[in-house]
């Protein structure tokens, strides 16, 4: 195809090799990929569709957020949990260095608000961190910025994902508030944040809310927001299903 065609360039599929595979959680896993043709610029939030050679019409799609920024190097560092059946992170899961993925993107607008005027309260369930990871890490290569809330919810105390960096980002940035939660099940992850989210957001003055999650996470919480007073507009939403 040619790329100055149709969406353009975000539509170029191509090779990437993978450089490195790392465990972050017993269930965690992060893949570092250099594409083999062009770089990708991108901003902190974006995905890149994986086409995977599996299933019953191949390729499957599967999106994966970035989980650093953008660097001159041109890798990409992938983060995916594996998931009971599930045909793509199956896949992923016995991929091994030196070997390659087909990817296109990048894609998405769940990016920071330029510039953020107000403090950003992220909200995640589980892997829905890696794009908020990604924008925390741009955030904090530079000055001090808004004020930050993140609330990460984990299905388990060892499956909070980049739990020590954030208490040490937390430690070192007065300005940074790192609130993790364990609940199994998306009915208790959501009801948990809600009960901390009364006391954390009740003074009346707006945050501006990053969610990413499921679906089943995602719309119960902005219809928190919501009902709380925010358009729906001003709630950031991702989801992953
Ligand atoms: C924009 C976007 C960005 C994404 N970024 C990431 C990412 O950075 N890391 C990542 O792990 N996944 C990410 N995902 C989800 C990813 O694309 C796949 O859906 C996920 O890996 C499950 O695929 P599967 O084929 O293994 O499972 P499927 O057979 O498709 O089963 C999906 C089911 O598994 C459950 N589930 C458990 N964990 C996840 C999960 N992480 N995402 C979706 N469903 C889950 C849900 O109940 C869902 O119904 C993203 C999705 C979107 C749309």
């Amino acid at each position: 195809m040619n790329v100055s065609e149709g969406r353009g360039m975000a539509e170029f599929t191509q090779t990437a090799r993978v450089l490195s595979v790392t465990d972050l959680t017993p269930n965690v896993r992060q893949l570092i990929l250099l594409p083999t043709t062009q770089k990708l610029a991108f901003q902190p939030g974006q995905w890149v569709s994986l086409k995977l050679p599996v299933g019953s019409t191949p390729p499957l799609n599967r999106a994966y957020s970035m989980a650093v920024p953008a660097s001159p190097s041109g890798e990409l560092t992938l983060v995916f949990d594996r998931v009971p059946d599930g045909l793509g992170s199956r896949y992923l899961s016995q991929i091994r260095a030196g070997d390659e993925l087909l990817l296109s993107g990048p894609y998405g607008n769940f990016v920071l608000p330029q510039p953020p005027d107000r403090e950003l309260l992220f909200i995640a369930q589980y892997t829905g961190l890696v794009p908020i990871r990604c924008m925390l890490k741009a955030m904090y290569a530079h000055r001090e910025t808004v004020p930050v809330l993140v609330i990460a919810v984990g299905p388990a105390e060892d499956e909070l994902l980049y739990h020590q960096e954030l208490l040490s980002l937390a430690l070192m940035r007065p300005s940074f508030r790192y609130l993790p939660l364990v609940a199994s099940g998306e009915e208790s992850a959501v009801a948990l944040t809600v009960s901390m989210l009364s006391q954390l957001v009740n003074d009346r003055s707006k945050v501006i809310p990053m969610l990413c999650g499921t679906k089943r996470f995602v719309r119960p919480l902005r219809g928190y927001f919501v009902e709380t007073g925010y358009d729906r507009k001003d709630v950031k939403t991702e989801t992953y299903d």
